[in-house]
């Protein structure tokens, strides 16, 4: 069996720089906290948990020491209240997010009423709202029809959308006000990661998507991996994988998502040669 990996694979680098940083400041501090799991992938998490970093699910539960702010930010009203409590902050929010507070920020002050697409509980975009209070925030094409009216529209995206959905909901969007101004703000990484999605899928017949099972970018992948015809497998490392997958499998694809370390791809690949020639 042939195996097609991805060009890009491993770390995107927002979760590169936000690892680095979260193991810089666990080996010279040893109250680092911080607000849900740095990436969305159980073996660094145990790794970063078992070299001292500490996981709170509010900031209210972090009394003191070193509030660590990873690569999906956090919003205002968080941040404001580690400052009242005199927290250390180290920000590892990535730029690319932060670039989306600054569109949205940017368009709300020329007078737009702001949509945010995405999910809604996904900590990345309560951070966006945030930053616009009152915004809308949709996150299928459906909801269009939902939203108040209004003349102008300003429209920015989740980094790790799928940009198909994006285009069908600006389209909607369009159809709907008379003025839509639509800031594409899926990160290059997102982009470039689903391109190869749809390409490498119809070179196979079988796709295995490794990333974290709540990661928003490694389930859009396997989505759009079957869409275009691959039968795809969502896993979060090698022990998941049956040798059945492969059996009569000619090409299988192997891709990842932009929290899976490289080691634990390579770790997939390996056993992946090893499943093929059970499987034949
Ligand atoms: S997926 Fe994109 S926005 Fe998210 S951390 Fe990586 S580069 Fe940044």
């Amino acid at each position: 069996m042939l195996i097609k990996k991805a060009k890009v694979q491993g770390f995107c680098f927002g979760v590169a720089i936000t690892v680095k940083k979260a193991e810089e400041a666990i080996e010279t501090r040893d109250d680092v906290t911080t607000l849900g799991h740095v990436v969305h992938n159980p073996q660094m998490v145990s790794s970063l948990a078992s070299r001292g970093l500490k996981n709170a699910t509010s900031v209210d539960d972090v009394e003191s020491g070193t509030l660590f702010v990873r690569a999906h930010g956090l919003p205002i009203d968080v941040l404001e209240k580690a400052k009242e409590k005199n927290l250390t902050v180290i920000d590892a929010t990535c730029p690319m997010v932060t670039k989306i507070h600054v569109q949205a920020e940017k368009l709300k002050g020329e007078g737009y009423k702001i949509v945010v697409v995405g999910d809604p509980h996904h900590p990345e975009v309560k951070g966006t709202l945030s930053h616009v209070p009152g915004a809308w925030c949709i996150e299928t094409v459906e909801e269009v029809e939902t939203l108040p009216r209004a003349s102008r529209v300003g429209v920015v995206v989740q980094s790790t959308y799928s940009k198909a959905r994006f285009l069908d909901i600006v389209k909607a969007l369009t159809a709907k006000y008379y003025e839509v101004r639509a800031v594409n703000t899926i990160c290059t990484d997102t982009n470039n990661r689903q391109s190869e999605a749809v390409t490498l899928s119809k070179e196979v017949e079988v796709m295995v998507v490794v990333g974290g099972k709540t990661s928003a970018n490694t389930k859009h992948l396997a989505e759009l991996a079957e869409m275009n015809g691959a039968r795809a497998y969502h896993i979060e490392g090698p022990g998941e994988l049956q040798a059945g997958w492969f059996a009569g499998v000619h090409a299988a694809g192997l891709m990842s998502g932009a929290s899976t370390p490289g080691w634990l791809v390579d770790e997939v690949a390996a056993r992946m040669e090893a499943l093929s020639s059970q499987a034949v």
